[in-house]
């Protein structure tokens, strides 16, 4: 029977990437989105017309209810849902800890880590009855190692590297997997504000000197949720060409 996958935030960048992948590997893919509507539909098209099954569906995944909605959504549209990457996520401007805003830090909190939890709270009691599920999670190399001028973003995705290392704890007797991807430097709109100066130093830090492409995160995503990765849980998978090691 084929399965289904929900994304998160799959309208742009990683997130589209990666419903693309899903899509070409005979997945149903629920395309989540919360503004981009035009770039979900697309992203959609694209799916749909080389033969896959794919639908957009718009919620705020930091809010609790429109999170529980956007599950049973997915399940009521495909039937099911066997995986769920939980990718969307937000950045904010380098700066200062000090400089950090009280309203930046909440929304920085609500996308990141909200936005994982809920999604996960509400897909859980169908996995769980369900005795299967695989569930990945998208952090960053700086919820590894800490970024000087992104102390916020570094907190808020380190929190998410250790719910799913304790989700994969908790629910690994009821056949779930939880794992959580870590990228480096992605050629998203994410990074768009960085200068050709600024891409060409992360570049040449970067061992295998390259810059990541939003399609190396999607191939890795694809595996963790695939049954080659049947023994693979609780574990933090970098792809970042060798920045963080
Ligand atoms: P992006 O191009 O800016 O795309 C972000 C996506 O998240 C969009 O589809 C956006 O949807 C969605 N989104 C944001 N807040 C949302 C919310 N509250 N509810 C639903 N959707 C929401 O970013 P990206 O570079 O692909 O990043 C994807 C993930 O990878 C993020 O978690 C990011 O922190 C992480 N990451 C990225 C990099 C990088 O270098 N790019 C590095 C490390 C980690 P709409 O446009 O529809 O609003």
């Amino acid at each position: 029977m084929t399965k289904t996958v929900l994304i998160t935030g799959a309208s742009r960048g990683i997130g589209a990437a990666t419903a693309l992948a899903f899509g070409r590997s005979g997945w149903n893919v629920a395309v989540n989105y919360r503004r981009s509507a035009q770039q979900a539909e697309e992203v959609c098209e694209k799916i749909c017309s080389a033969g896959g099954n794919a639908l957009p569906f718009r919620a705020d995944v930091s809010d609790p209810a429109q999170a529980a909605v956007l599950v049973d959504d997915t399940i009521h549209a495909f039937g099911g849902l066997d995986a769920l990457v939980c990718n969307a996520g937000v950045a904010l401007p380098q700066m200062l800890v000090t400089d950090v805003t009280d309203g930046q830090w909440r929304e920085l909190f609500a996308a990141d880590v909200d936005g994982v939890f809920y999604p996960v709270r509400s897909a859980l009691p169908h996995m769980i009855h369900n005795k299967s599920g695989a569930i990945v999670t998208v952090a960053s190399m700086w919820g590894q190692t800490g970024g000087s001028c992104e102390v916020a973003y570094s907190a808020a995705k380190g929190a998410v590297i250790a719910f799913t290392k304790a989700l994969a704890k908790e629910v690994g007797p009821s056949g779930i997997r939880a794992n959580c991807v870590c990228p480096g430097v992605i050629l998203t709109d994410m990074n768009a504000h960085l200068s050709p100066a600024d891409l060409d130093a992360l570049r040449e830090e970067t061992p295998l000197e390259a810059l990541g492409r939003p399609e190396d995160v999607a191939e890795t995503v694809l595996f963790l949720c695939s049954h080659k990765a049947g023994f693979v849980t609780g574990q933090v998978v970098g792809v970042n060409g060798g920045l963080v090691i």
